[in-house]
């Protein structure tokens, strides 16, 4: 019975094995048909700009050569698929180096009321441009969070921006702090609102997977990448925190960035 049992044992051991082998082998086949998926995505946001952008310079070298006003207009128009271009490509170097930096923790301790300050400052001219309004009633209270400063900005900055991009013309936009949420213990939020259109439901729970766009047409239009969400979710990530989202339709979207705090003597 014992050798039966050692038998038993062997098999279950060996069963369980394979069992692991498979479902590490399934791991690596979906991060690899996520690479192919990223790759064949981002190849193709590139390649739409940059045709337009080929066509243009045949035109321009062909029958318009000498017609001044399609000149000035062409030109008009490639400049802004450059520039798109070049948005896309320092979104995906954002974030390959977010991904680079993933396996180090931060370790500068700040105060989060000072970077709220620094970048919705910084962002009251696009609201104006927006015909917006930015309300931030975040407080100067010391909030102490370990981090890295430029990159807790950046996300600030692309849930704003989202906000004044898709909250609509002369809409507001509120940052404001949020604590005591049992869900984040031990966290602080930055809650950032919008009174625009919301989202649905459904898109929810996809919206920070890269390229991932509710409507993209109308997130071309307002010159979006669809990674500003995925780089968010990275960021909050490698600082230990979250990304909360909830939206009713028709009445706007909240987006909260959860980080951990740390008392203030760590935060000096
Ligand atoms: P994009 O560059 O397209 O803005 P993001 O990753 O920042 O990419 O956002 C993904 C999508 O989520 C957007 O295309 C948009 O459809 C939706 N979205 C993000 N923020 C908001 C918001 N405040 N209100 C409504 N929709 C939003």
């Amino acid at each position: 019975a014992q050798m039966r049992q050692m038998e038993a044992d062997q098999e279950f051991g060996a069963g369980q094995q394979v069992l692991v082998q498979l479902s590490d082998e399934t791991r690596r086949m979906a991060t690899e048909r996520m690479r192919t998926d990223f790759i064949a995505n981002a190849s193709h946001e590139l390649r739409t700009p940059l045709a337009s952008i080929i066509g243009y310079i045949e035109t321009l070298q062909g029958h318009a050569r000498d017609d001044e006003a399609a000149r000035i207009h062409f030109l008009d128009i490639m400049s802004q698929q450059a520039a798109r271009m070049q948005r896309l490509v320092e979104d995906l170097m954002s974030l390959s180096r977010i991904e680079m930096d993933a396996r180090s923790t931060p370790t500068t301790p700040c105060d989060l009321s000072r970077i709220v300050l620094e970048v919705t400052d910084g962002m009251q001219p696009l609201a104006q441009r927006r015909k917006a309004t930015l309300q931030v009633t975040f407080g100067q209270e010391t909030a102490g969070i370990v981090a890295d400063r430029d990159q807790i900005g950046q996300v600030l900055s692309n849930l704003i921006e989202n906000a004044l991009k898709y909250g609509g013309e002369g809409g507001t936009v509120r940052v404001f702090r949020t604590e005591a949420d049992s869900r984040f213990p031990g966290m602080i939020g930055v809650g950032v609102s919008d009174d625009g259109p919301g989202i649905g439901r459904e898109h929810l729970p996809r919206l920070t997977e890269r390229f991932y766009r509710v409507n993209a047409k109308q997130s071309r239009a307002q010159g979006g990448t669809g990674l500003g969400l995925a780089i968010v979710k990275h960021i909050l990530a490698r600082h230990g925190g979250e990304l909360d989202v909830a939206s009713v339709q028709g009445l706007g979207s909240t987006f909260t960035a959860w980080l951990p705090l740390h008392t203030q003597d760590e935060a000096a």
